[in-house]
């Protein structure tokens, strides 16, 4: 994700909630009104009286405001103060079809990010009656939930369904921190068994192992966190822990959304 924030000389004042994500068109057909183009014009800032939060066309996205602040892009306060706006390109020498599935990846990564419900990606016209997204609204809305939906759910299958490596699984190649998570995960077994799977490794392994289940750091001039870290948080998540779907993950784990969202985010990381 490439990032080129603006200044928020055209940003309302507050908080988002970031409880919806509003899809739009930049209606813009011009060729080269591409996303660095429209991430240029917020720069620029003070051309049109209007900010949105990511541009995307058929090469790239492009984040211009951090989601918490109040963008000007849904044409009521409500929509503004709620959602996270992106603007799709519909400039004439790109690939709307990749397009469009570049704006579904994008669209996934930032519902699964702030912990939104698909049925919260909604239209700019859901706020303020505008016919946009244009083409979208035309053909295609439907597919293009659709493929948001196909995105998530990958993320959404219990991280113990994904496929494991057997045990006897070789362990060179795998860093220390790699093996540190199998062990915790109960890859390795115990005690001999342990000793033998990990061979070489097992006595950084081990120190790892055991430094992350006391808790205590390698630099003791860090100011010790507060409650579990989110790299610890993870692991108890991937040993299913605190069991399957992301509300009963946050509430097992008696988190905030922001430090779920994290914690979700490291979990899909270890995973891929
Ligand atoms: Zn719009």
């Amino acid at each position: 994700m490439k990032q080129q924030i603006a200044s928020t000389t055209l940003t309302g004042s507050g908080t988002n909630s970031c409880r919806f994500l509003t899809i739009h068109e930049t209606a813009n057909k011009s060729r080269g009104a591409n996303a660095q183009a429209h991430a240029n014009l917020q720069s620029r800032a003070g051309i049109r009286q209007a900010s949105w939060h990511y541009q995307v066309d058929d090469r790239e996205a492009i984040q211009s405001h951090p989601h918490k602040r109040v963008c000007w892009h849904a044409g009521t306060p409500a929509g503004n103060a709620n959602s996270i706006g992106i603007e799709i390109c519909v400039n004439a020498d790109g690939d709307f079809t990749k397009t469009i599935e570049n704006a579904a990846q994008l669209a996934a990564q930032v519902l699964r990010e702030e912990n939104i419900p698909l049925e919260r990606m909604v239209q700019h016209n859901y706020w303020s009656g505008k016919n946009c997204p244009t083409f979208l609204r035309q053909k295609g809305w439907n597919a293009f939930v659709a493929r948001v939906r196909e995105l998530l759910k990958d993320d959404d299958k219990p991280a113990l369904e994904k496929p494991q490596a057997p045990a006897s699984k070789p362990s060179t190649g795998k860093t220390v921190a790699q093996l540190a998570d199998e062990v915790i995960a109960g890859k390795h077994g115990t005690g001999d068994a342990r000793r033998k799977s990990l061979g070489g490794k097992y006595t950084a392994v081990q120190a790892e192992v055991n430094r992350r289940l006391t808790g205590k750091t390698s630099k003791p001039s860090k100011p010790k966190p507060v409650g579990k870290t989110v790299a610890q948080m993870a692991t108890e998540v991937i040993t299913g822990k605190h069991g399957i779907g992301h509300a009963a993950r946050q509430k097992s784990l008696n988190i905030d959304s922001a430090t779920y969202a994290k914690v979700r985010a490291e979990v899909n990381r270890r995973l891929k």
